[in-house]
């Protein structure tokens, strides 16, 4: 055995970099194992020519909300977020658009622009998402799961919102937007849109709970000043600032047991690293199929890992740095200029389902999906030191399959994705493009394996794979059968995007087995969903 540590975590992402950091700061010698050169998992900026790009996740959609930002000083460290008012607008034909703002009551303006009737309608289900979020499904983003039993006891005793909560877990997410009767079939796919926009799958039974999730939190995401990158580099300083140690550039390659138990890692280049708990952030296939091949585990470890579904669809995201005036959509209004995502390509739930579908057999005829300019809002996204025009970043994203040739397909994709774009906005025709990076589904499972089939949440949204089953009853407390082994990525409760979720539950758990200090009270919006009957009682 070479080194020994408290804690080895593997995977520098968001969640690796926070269980390690909660557990350094909790007095544990702890080591980050992360294969890239770099920190930060999905959290990737990329600085070319001085254009700086985000690859991956852009949009943080629970931002201050998240206890880390407290706990770890992060937001006394510099990370900052940028928070546009104007959030997302949906670009119909003939000039028509909704934008949706972070204040409800312009939004339901937008709204009643194209459809009256539908403007009430959006007024209650925002209202009705938003409460939902702030009683319930945002505090339980930073609390173990519950049994679904006990989970649905429990809500029933809640009152009327926990009733609500009961009843669309029971829906998809497509009934659950249906479930207001809009009646303009472009709002229906607006709202469907958003719902399915990072690859939950808008007729998948019993995940209707999801849906106010992103109904509510993507119309009040931002950006982080800077690139994405940032909040990582902090976590990464606030885990060496406590004591603990991060080594890049080599991989795990095999978990070492002894006794039945996990005691430490070996990495590709042959060091082995004793631990008293390994965490992975690993996905599930790395975690039990790859880094315990050969070795005597549970076999519904095995069987969990083989089993696990992986999303349907991925993303294709394009980069562009550009010297342009920011996109000026002809024939639209102003607050389409100003928002910090246009969705362009959707008429009716129609063509979002249909994409969807298309996407699934590999067909990549259709051109829609959203794109954001970060340097409109963040000018740190652009370089100063260009001599001449305007520049700015251009951010593409669609939904994408995997098993497409994308060696030969990303580029030209990616040029009609500009011209697409360009169809709304013709200024960006004339476009001086000084770097282009065209990111595949491909590209993304190349650079961070975890992300399966370019999985943006590491594994399907289904109700065999959420909450208490994530990813399987076995692990979703973050223990593992396996003595001394704990997981914490995205793949365990409450799953993907940066919410950091996964990787604070999973220190408290990890903590509490070594007997450290526990030093960081929980978030009072959990205690208060707690008092409310939302969650259980604090064992
Ligand atoms: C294209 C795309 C766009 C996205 N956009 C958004 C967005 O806008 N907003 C948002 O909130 N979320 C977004 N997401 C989702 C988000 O990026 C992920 O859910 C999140 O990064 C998961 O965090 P994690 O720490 O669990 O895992 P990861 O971020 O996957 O980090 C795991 C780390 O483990 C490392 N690793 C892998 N194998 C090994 C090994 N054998 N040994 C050591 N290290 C290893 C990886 O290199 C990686 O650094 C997006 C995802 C994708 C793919």
């Amino acid at each position: 055995m070479g080194e020994a540590y408290d804690v080895v975590v593997l995977g520098a992402g968001p969640n690796g970099l926070t269980c390690a950091a909660y557990l350094a700061r909790a007095g544990a010698k702890v080591a980050v194992v992360e294969r890239n050169v770099e920190t930060g998992g999905g959290l990737v900026t990329q600085e070319l020519s001085g254009f700086k790009l985000n690859y991956h996740a852009t949009y943080m959609m629970l931002g201050e909300l998240m206890p880390p930002m407290a706990d770890l000083g992060l937001l006394d460290g510099g990370v900052r977020f940028v928070r546009p008012d104007s959030q997302v607008s949906f670009l119909f034909l003939g000039g028509k658009s909704v934008t949706l703002f972070t204040d409800p009551e312009r939004s339901i303006a937008s709204v009643a622009a194209i459809s009256p009737a539908d403007a009430e309608r959006y007024g209650a289900m925002r209202r009705e998402v938003d409460r939902l979020c702030e009683a319930f499904l945002v505090p339980a983003t930073f609390a173990p799961a519950v049994e679904p039993i006990e989970q649905v006891e429990l809500l029933k005793g809640a009152g009327k919102l926990g009733e609500r909560i009961a009843e669309i877990s029971e829906l998809t997410p497509q009934e659950y937007v249906d479930s207001f009767g809009f009646s303009d079939g472009r709002v229906r796919a607006a709202l469907l849109y958003l719902t399915a926009m990072f690859g939950l799958e808008p007729d998948e039974g019993g995940m209707g709970f999801m849906a106010p999730v992103y109904l509510s939190r993507l119309v009040q995401s931002a950006l982080v000043r800077g690139g994405s990158h940032q909040l990582s580099s902090m976590l990464r300083r606030r885990t060496e600032e406590a004591g603990g140690s991060v080594v890049v550039g080599r991989a795990a390659r095999k978990l070492l047991t002894r006794g039945g138990k996990a005691v430490g890692v070996r990495l590709d280049d042959g060091t082995a690293l004793e631990a008293k708990a390994v965490v992975s952030t690993l996905n599930p296939e790395q975690t039990f199929l790859h880094l315990l091949e050969g070795e005597r585990i549970a076999p519904e470890l095995t069987d969990g890992a083989k089993n696990y579904e992986w999303e349907k669809w991925s993303l294709f995201v394009a980069n562009w740095g550009v010297v342009t005036g920011p996109p000026q959509y002809r024939g639209y209004g102003e607050q389409v200029a100003s928002s910090l995502i246009a969705v362009m390509g959707y008429e009716s739930p129609d063509d979002v389902l249909s994409h969807i579908e298309e996407v699934k057999r590999g067909d990549l005829s259709r051109m829609a999906g959203h794109g954001t300019v970060c340097s409109q809002f963040d000018p740190l996204m652009a370089p100063g030191h260009v001599p001449f025009g305007s520049p700015h970043t251009l951010r593409w994203e669609s939904w994408a399959p995997f098993d497409t040739n994308w060696q030969s397909e990303a580029g030209p994709y990616a040029e009609r994705a500009l011209s697409f774009w360009a169809s709304y906005a013709p200024n960006l025709k004339d476009a001086n493009v000084r770097v282009s990076v065209a990111w595949s589904p491909k590209d993304i499972e190349t650079h961070l394996p975890t992300m399966k089939r370019g999985s943006i949440k590491h594994g399907s949204y289904t109700s065999l794979q959420m909450g208490h089953n994530r990813p399987f009853p076995e692990c979703s407390s973050y223990r593992t059968p396996l003595e001394g082994l704990y997981v914490a990525g995205a793949s365990v409760h409450p799953g993907g995007m940066v919410i950091l979720g996964p990787g604070y539950n999973a220190a408290r758990v990890v903590a509490l087995d070594l007997g450290l200090n526990v030093w960081w009270r929980e978030p009072e919006m959990v205690q208060r969903a707690r008092q409310a009957g939302f969650l259980p009682a604090r064992g």
